[in-house]
């Protein structure tokens, strides 16, 4: 039987590796999940590919897909869109994949209401002083922009509560195993699985049944 795979929210403080322990999840385990590549209106950083980092768009562009009804979830953080294109992310759960979601607060506040079975995962810096200097390591952002997202921060910390488990991202290799088992167990719960414990139900029913009558 296949199993349809379950939908993840991972939001966290700009800066704090939610893009690397992605990177290292889906690289991992790559059979097991799918990332969704958000759409946005900022600019793209040094590196960033269309299409794999984010699908950039004009304003004008990304108001259309939402008219559309084409996002699942859509925000306006720092000055800029972000959404998650909705097609991408069905098609991949039907297939059966773990899908993740890298979103902040307000999309994930959406998610949790539209798509009551989603597992929302927080991740967490050691500390205030590792989450600034990871933020200026990256080496992105002016400092004006760090700022702004750490004014940000401030404001999402205050909604850490509304999801279902939270993981501190010290060391990568560690955080990446807990995330994943993290989600697998959530995966595996009684309620999740009704259909599946039904089956095997019957089947051990059946099995009983033939044995006491000695065929
Ligand atoms: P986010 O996607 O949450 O904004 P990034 O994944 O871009 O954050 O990470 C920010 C910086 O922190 C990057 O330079 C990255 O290499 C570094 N980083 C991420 N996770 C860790 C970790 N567990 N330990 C040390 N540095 C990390
Ligand atoms: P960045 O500009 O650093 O790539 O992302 C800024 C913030 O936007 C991060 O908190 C990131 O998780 C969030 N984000 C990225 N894609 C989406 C999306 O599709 N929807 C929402 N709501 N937030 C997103």
């Amino acid at each position: 039987m296949k199993k349809k795979g379950i939908l993840v929210v991972i939001s966290g403080f700009s800066g704090v590796g939610k893009g690397t322990l992605m990177k290292e999840l889906t690289t991992r385990y790559a059979d097991t999940y799918a990332l969704s590549v958000s759409a946005t209106t900022r600019s793209p950083r040094e590196g960033e590919e269309n299409g794999k980092d984010y699908f950039f768009l004009s304003r004008e562009a990304f108001e259309r897909r939402i008219r559309g009804g084409e996002l699942l979830e859509y925000a306006e953080y720092c000055g800029n869109y972000y959404g998650t294109p909705r097609h991408y992310v069905e098609g991949q759960l039907e297939a059966g994949k773990d899908v993740l979601l890298e979103i902040e607060i307000q999309g994930a506040r959406q998610i949790r209401k539209n798509e009551p079975d989603a597992f929302l995962v927080f991740i967490m810096p050691p500390d205030a002083e590792t989450l600034l200097k990871r933020l200026r390591g990256r080496g992105t952002e002016s400092e004006e922009v760090i700022g702004q997202r750490m004014k940000q921060a401030v404001y999402e910390a205050q909604g850490i509560e509304e999801y279902d488990c939270i993981l501190v991202n010290d060391d990568l290799e560690a955080s990446t195993e807990e995330l994943h088992r993290m989600i697998q167990l959530k995966k595996n719960e009684t309620c999740r699985n009704l259909a599946q414990i039904e089956i095997t139900r019957q089947e051990i029913t059946k099995a009983a049944q033939e044995f006491g009558s000695g065929k």
